[in-house]
């Protein structure tokens, strides 16, 4: 796996890692402080419509209590006055202020007066089950006159299938004034349109259902709620798109009549949930981005500096060419390896040229030895036949070199092989000319551009040299010694193998004839 594969799977790896914890902590961070939001709102709502309800209750309550301080109905109940119920106390009254049903009860308790908008309905038997109804309502309404009397929400199936707000109110003076005369019941239902309406007042969707159809099985308890009537438990079912909330409606005696159920929509939440999956798209593009950017970074700055570096220097080791130097773009880490990959190139450099060269150098005389020289020769012959200059080889040979180190031993033979590598130098001084030591004892003096006189001359002038014996170069040598030379001169068409096998017959010449002495090849 390369470079670019590693850190495209880092960058994703990290990105979608550390991203995706941030944002599963954002979630959970948002969701959290969301739902607590929802929380109080809702609380906060739900109390407003419990207030509402209560409004509601309160306002016909100023209705009936009008009822009960009206001077004419307490005459009334004090001494009847003909014709009084007819006028005042009709159905079309009751329709008129609201009521769906009222009772009028004297001092004693006795229902008097009862009237009904609802004709199938038995106002008298309503009245009677009101006052003996085992609810406290019914026991209050018992005690009047002493009390001004109360308005509750209560549930009377006698009534209808609807909620009722049931008061029981001394009848007064119209000043709210005693003492009392009677005791006033009146009922007024709170229907499907009124409930409608005091949604739509209070800007919430809520509903009244009776207390069978209300159960909390499976619902949440949430907290408790104060209401007009006391404690009241909050429910919740948590739902989408939008909470249902449930709180028991009481009577005056605590008593739950009804469930108040509220539909609490999640308009926030939902905004908060499309936002959060807008976050998350957004974050999955800047992290494929991100992903693709550093690839990129990585590709220009590195992949491909490294890879242009790592051609370099395969084309060194594999054409053995040490003198290129390597060379990239920028100024960093990479180019700082690429300076130091140039040192040791430089320095395979100078080993390699010293390894070839002493490879080619006799290590006992320090002239060029047999791998050196040929070469050199072959080179020097297709100079020269190019040229047509002239070419001399001169093939020379210690004489009875093994007796040499019987004698002397093979210290003093290395010693006199030295002074002959001297001598050789001494009379290889044109330019042109390279002495070697191609054996044992033989050695070979090439003459570029020499003429065959001047190679004559040259073997003479070694012969010389060593009979001379100058003091100081062969002051070692325990004896003379003398060489036999072949000498040939390079003809058209010679390669260095026929040159010195030219060379070779006329040394093995010069050693039949005597030794010391230089025969020319024919
Ligand atoms: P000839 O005159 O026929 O050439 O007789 P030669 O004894 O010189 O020739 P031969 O080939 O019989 O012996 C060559 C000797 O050179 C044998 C060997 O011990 C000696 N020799 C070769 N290389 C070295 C060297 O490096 N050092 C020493 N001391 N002796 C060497
Ligand atoms: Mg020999
Ligand atoms: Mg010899």
């Amino acid at each position: 796996m390369g470079l670019r594969s590693h850190s495209l799977g880092w960058v994703l790896l990290f990105t979608f890692g550390v991203g995706g914890l941030g944002a599963f902590g954002l979630d959970h961070f948002l969701t959290d402080s969301f739902e607590r939001i929802e929380q109080t709102a809702m609380r906060k709502d739900f109390q407003r419509l419990l207030g509402t309800l209560d409004d509601a209750v309160a306002q016909r309550a100023r209705g009936a209590r009008e009822w009960s301080q009206w001077t004419e109905l307490r005459n009334h109940l004090r001494k009847p006055q003909p014709g009084f119920t007819e006028e005042n106390l009709g159905p079309h009254s009751l329709t008129a202020s609201g009521l769906v049903w009222l009772a009028l009860l004297d001092l004693q308790g006795r229902v008097v007066h009862t009237v009904v908008t609802d004709p199938s309905q038995d106002a008298q038997a309503i009245a009677r089950m009101v006052l003996s109804s085992a609810k406290p309502s019914g026991r209050e309404a018992r005690q009047v006159p002493t009390e001004r009397g109360r308005c509750a929400l209560v549930f009377e199936p006698a009534l209808g299938p609807d909620l009722v707000v049931l008061c029981h109110l001394s009848v007064l003076d119209s000043n709210g004034q005693g003492p009392s005369a009677g005791v006033l019941l009146t009922a007024e239902r709170l229907g499907p349109s009124k409930l409608r309406e005091m949604g739509e007042r209070a800007a919430l969707d809520f509903n009244l259902l009776p207390l069978e159809r209300g159960g909390t099985q499976d619902w949440r308890r949430l907290e408790s709620l104060a209401s007009s009537t006391g404690q009241t438990t909050l429910w919740i079912q948590p739902g989408e798109p939008q909470h249902r909330l449930r709180a028991q409606v009481r009577d005056l005696g605590g008593e739950p009549v009804a469930w108040l159920e509220l539909s609490w929509p999640r308009e926030m939440r939902l905004q908060v949930d499309e936002v959060l999956r807008g976050a998350h798209r957004l974050f999955i593009v800047m992290a494929v981005l991100l992903a693709l950017g550093s690839y990129w970074v990585v590709d220009w700055r590195l992949v491909r500096r490294l890879r242009s570096l790592k051609r370099q220097m395969a084309a060194a080791r594999v054409g053995e060419d040490w003198t290129p130097r390597l060379s990239v773009s920028g100024k960093d880490e990479i180019s700082e390896l690429a300076d130091e990959g140039n040192h040791l190139l430089q320095r395979i450099e100078l080993q390699v040229q010293i390894l070839a060269e002493s490879a080619q150098t006799d290590p006992l005389t320090q002239l060029a030895n047999r791998r050196g020289f040929d070469p050199r020769l072959e080179a020097a012959l297709g100079r020269c036949a190019r040229n047509a200059a002239p070419l001399c080889l001169l093939l020379i040979d210690a004489d009875h070199f093994k007796r040499f180190n019987d004698d002397h031993g093979h210290a003093a033979g290395d010693r006199a092989l030295q002074v002959l590598a001297a001598a050789l130098r001494q009379v290889s001084r044109r330019g042109g000319d390279l002495a070697a030591r191609i054996g044992g004892e033989e050695f070979v003096l090439l003459l570029e551009g020499s003429t065959a006189q001047v190679a004559q001359d040259c073997g003479a002038a070694l012969q010389a040299w060593l009979a001379k014996q100058p003091s100081g170069e062969t002051a070692l040598l325990a004896r003379p010694l003398t060489v036999s030379i072949g000498a040939a001169q390079a003809r058209p068409g010679d390669t260095p193998q026929t040159l010195m096998a030219r060379a070779d017959t006329a040394l093995y010449q010069a050693k039949s004839a005597g030794r010391n002495r230089l025969e020319w090849a024919e």
